[in-house]
């Protein structure tokens, strides 16, 4: 059974879940569940911690940052193989991806950390500066889409900035957390500053409301970002929330084709479509839009289809498109499930599916589906391109393919989303603000954005009197 990490110890305890292969449905592995002990053991060993490990100069801490990285890369396969095995994801994609981006997360914020100067005020006589203290102890819980990847994106800066972590990580993806406590335990981290707990979402509601948890960061849905927020309320703990998204993506007359075809190709079905920033309505002006459309389709048929992560996760995509038929939808590509003749028709996929004709408001068009489909609606002017796009209960990410300069520049300053792509997708530097709008999250992170948010500034400011003349 896999033990959590708490104070620098495997421990084994509470009751066994399955965790199943989603190629195959096969069950991989059996994890224990966190219950209130486990879970108020991980947080004291956190706070225990806590003193030391903020006491260190932050050069000290960027050091650790960098020594993990290089753990990470000495476990580099048995990370990819853990991260394959929970998710089914393509051995190319973990190798060049979910894994690298990890060690490049735990890099980046050593950098940005050691550099980053505090802020100094003058007016006559009186000098304002501040310093910037760690909030305490943190719960870091995450989905399952990118485990790796998102549980170190919120790791790497909340450790750098002086805080200790309780991370949870998904109930369906705890493989590669389980290889990283082992990293840090090879590393010699002092106990308590990681320490990593597995259990559903009862455990990270247990985990959320601990009074000793001083702020909460959390990527996954909406829905739950909502029970988090109820449940921290409270107590008034901060919160960095990156939640979900209904990504648009906006195709001109004047972009270059096939590089727009190959962009929306990868920007639908990355992942199964399983990424917060995929692209689920693709809007494509009128005198392309035939032509878009079949060539979209006939891609989307080509796409080798990846698993969803759970039969559950399956089912849900599976209806919405049985909603989409129901609502009236002409489906281009896909709308069932694909038949492989071996063990994967026991596993969770879908078709890669392509779908037009809905209206904007129906159900399909506004509600994140999360998996490996589209719908694409025509538009006549750019302005309603952008009003189509911005018609969104969410505000995460949105994609441009132009081949105008202006019209780039001018449409992109008018989404309102978190993030803007132009004739490119899914390209990320870590130094730029991350997050989105309205239910997309709460707040950014990246670069000093995530250093902001793991630290609380006191403004110090001294009066000098004059001497006497
Ligand atoms: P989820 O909200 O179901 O679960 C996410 C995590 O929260 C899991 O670890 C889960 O166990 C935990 N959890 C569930 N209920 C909880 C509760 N009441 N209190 C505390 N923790 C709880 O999300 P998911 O299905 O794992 O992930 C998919 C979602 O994540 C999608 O909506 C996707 O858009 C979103 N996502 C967003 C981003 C982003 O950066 N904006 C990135 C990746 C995924």
């Amino acid at each position: 059974m896999l033990t959590h990490f708490i104070g620098g110890e495997p421990v084994t305890a509470g009751t066994a879940f399955p965790v199943h292969d989603p190629m195959t449905g096969a069950v991989i592995r059996q994890v224990g569940e966190a219950d209130p002990e486990v879970v108020d053991r991980a947080v004291r060993a956190a706070r225990e911690a806590a003193r030391d490990w903020a006491a260190l100069p932050v050069a000290e801490r960027a050091g650790w940052l960098r020594r993990l990285a290089e753990g990470i890369e000495e476990r580099f396969d048995d990370l990819v193989a853990a991260e394959i095995a929970d998710t089914g994801k393509p051995l190319d994609q973990t190798r060049t991806l979910d894994i690298p981006r990890g060690i490049a997360n735990f890099r980046a914020f050593a950098e940005i950390a050691a550099h980053r100067p505090d802020e100094a005020f003058h007016l006559s006589g009186v000098l304002s500066y501040t310093v910037r203290r760690p909030l305490g102890v943190v719960a870091v819980i995450v989905p399952w889409n990118l485990p790796f990847l998102l549980m170190t994106w919120k790791l790497a800066p909340a450790l750098v900035a002086g805080n200790t972590v309780v991370v949870k990580p998904s109930e369906h993806t705890p493989g590669s957390a389980a290889v990283f406590a082992e990293i840090c335990a090879a590393a010699g981290l002092p106990p308590g500053v990681v320490n990593i707990i597995y259990g559903h979402g009862s455990a990270g509601q247990l985990l959320v409301e601990h009074p000793w948890v001083d702020a909460v960061t959390f990527t996954g849905s909406t829905r739950t970002g909502s029970a988090i927020m109820r449940a921290v309320a409270d107590r008034v703990k901060p919160v960095s929330f990156e939640l979900g998204g209904k990504n648009a993506a906006l195709v001109f007359e004047d972009c270059d084709l096939e590089r727009a075809v190959e962009g929306c190709v990868r920007s639908v079905f990355t992942n199964g479509g399983q990424v917060c920033l995929c692209t689920e309505r693709l809007y494509v002006q009128r005198p392309i839009f035939e032509e878009f459309g079949e060539r979209l389709a006939a891609r989307a048929q080509e796409v080798v289809p990846q698993p969803m992560i759970s039969a559950e996760h399956r089912e849900k995509v599976l209806s919405y498109y049985a909603l989409a038929r129901s609502e009236g939808a002409k489906v281009l590509a896909g709308g069932g499930t694909p038949s492989f003749g071996d063990q994967r028709d026991s596993g969770y996929f879908v078709d890669p599916t392509v779908v037009t004709g809905l209206s904007e408001w129906s159900r399909f068009n506004r509600e994140e589906i999360f998996g490996p489909v589209c719908h694409v609606t025509p538009f006549d002017t750019e302005s309603e391109a952008i009003d189509l796009a911005n018609n969104s209960d969410y505000g995460l990410a949105a994609a441009i393919w132009t081949g105008g300069l202006d019209r780039a520049h001018r449409v992109a300053q008018r989404l309102e989303a978190g993030l803007v792509w132009v004739n490119t997708w899914y390209l990320r530097d870590l130094r730029t603000p991350f997050g989105g709008l309205r239910l997309s999250g709460i707040g950014r992170e990246g670069g000093t954005q995530s250093l902001d948010f793991y630290s609380e500034p006191t403004t110090i400011t001294i009066k000098m009197e004059q001497p006497d003349a």
